[in-house]
C-alpha cells in the first residue's frame, strides 16, 4: 500500500479500510500506520462492514467539502489568496523542473474607494462579484488559476504562458469588465467600472523566487495605474532583476 496508493497524489487521499483475517494487534497497528482509516477482521458481519464504509464515505465527503471551502473566497466564490499562494508555489517549482515560463497578472479595480463611498458597501460587494466572474471567464486554460488576491485586487497564474498570451488574457478581462457597463459616476477614468492590470513573465531557474515575479507584476500594475488606469501594462520592469 505504501508504494502504490499512498504515494501517488491522485490516490493518496482515498480512505482505505483493511479487511483481513490477520487480527493480531500488531497487524492492525501496521494497517493504521500505513494510513488505513479502519481495520476489520474476518469473519465480519456484512451489515457492520456496510455501516463502517458509509461512515467513512460521509466523513470523506465532509472533509473534501471543507478543504474546498478553505480555498475559496467567501465574497466572490472564486479561489482565494491561500489557494493562489499554494498554486504559485507548486507551479513555480514545476516551471523550474520543466524549464517553462510562467506568467502572472495582477489586477485592481480603478477608483473603487469612490465607488464604495458613492454607492455603498453592499453595491461595492456586488461589483466585486461581477469583476470576479469576468476574471473567471477571461482565464480559460485548465491549468490556469484566477483568484481574489485581497480587497479589490485580483490575480491570475498562467503556467507555460508567454507575455503575449498573458496580455491577451488580461485584455480580455479588462474588456469583459468594461462590457458589463457597471455604472461608476465617481470614476475619473470612464463612466463605468474599469480595471488596471500588470503582467510579469519569467522562466525560472533554481534559486529564483516567485516573490520577485509577484513584485514585478505589482510594479507593472502600478505603471498601468500611473499611465492613466483602465489599461494593461506589460513593459519591462527593470527595478527588480532576478539575480
Ligand atoms: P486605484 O484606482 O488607485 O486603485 O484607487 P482605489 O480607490 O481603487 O484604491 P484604494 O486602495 O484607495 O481603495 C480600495 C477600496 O477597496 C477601499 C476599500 O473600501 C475597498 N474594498 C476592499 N475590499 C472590499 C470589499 O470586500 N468590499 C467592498 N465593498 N469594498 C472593498
Ligand atoms: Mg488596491
Ligand atoms: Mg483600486
Amino acid at each position: 500500500m505504501r508504494t502504490t496508493i499512498k504515494d501517488a497524489p491522485e490516490t493518496q487521499n482515498i480512505p482505505i479500510i483493511f479487511v483481513s483475517a490477520r487480527g493480531a494487534v500488531q497487524d492492525q497497528e501496521r494497517g493504521f500506520n500505513l494510513g488505513a482509516v479502519d481495520y476489520i477482521t474476518k469473519p465480519y458481519e456484512l451489515s457492520i462492514l456496510r455501516a463502517r464504509v458509509r461512515t467513512h464515505v460521509t466523513l470523506k465527503r465532509k472533509s473534501d467539502l471543507l478543504e474546498a471551502l478553505v480555498s475559496l473566497d467567501g465574497l466572490t466564490g472564486i479561489p482565494n489568496r491561500r489557494r493562489f499562494d499554494e498554486t504559485l508555489n507548486n507551479e513555480w517549482r514545476r516551471a523550474i523542473r520543466e524549464q517553462i515560463p510562467l506568467a502572472l497578472i495582477m489586477a485592481d479595480v480603478d477608483q473603487f474607494k469612490n465607488y464604495n463611498d458613492f454607492y455603498g458597501h453592499g453595491s461595492g460587494d456586488d461589483c466585486l462579484r461581477e469583476v470576479a466572474q469576468c476574471l473567471m471567464e477571461a482565464v480559460q486554460r485548465p491549468g490556469d488559476l484566477a483568484a481574489r488576491y485581497g480587497g479589490e485586487e485580483f490575480a491570475a497564474i498562467l503556467p507555460d504562458c508567454d507575455k503575449d498570451g498573458a496580455c491577451y488574457v488580461a485584455e480580455r478581462f479588462r474588456n469583459l469588465v468594461a462590457e458589463r457597463g457597471i455604472v461608476h459616476e465617481r470614476s475619473a477614468v470612464a463612466q463605468h467600472v474599469t480595471i488596471s492590470a500588470g503582467i510579469a513573465t519569467h522562466a525560472p531557474t533554481l534559486g529564483d523566487l516567485s516573490e520577485d515575479l509577484l513584485k514585478r507584476a505589482d510594479l507593472a500594475l502600478y505603471h498601468a495605474k500611473w499611465n492613466g488606469r483602465n489599461q494593461v501594462y506589460s513593459g519591462v520592469i527593470e527595478l527588480m532583476p532576478f539575480v
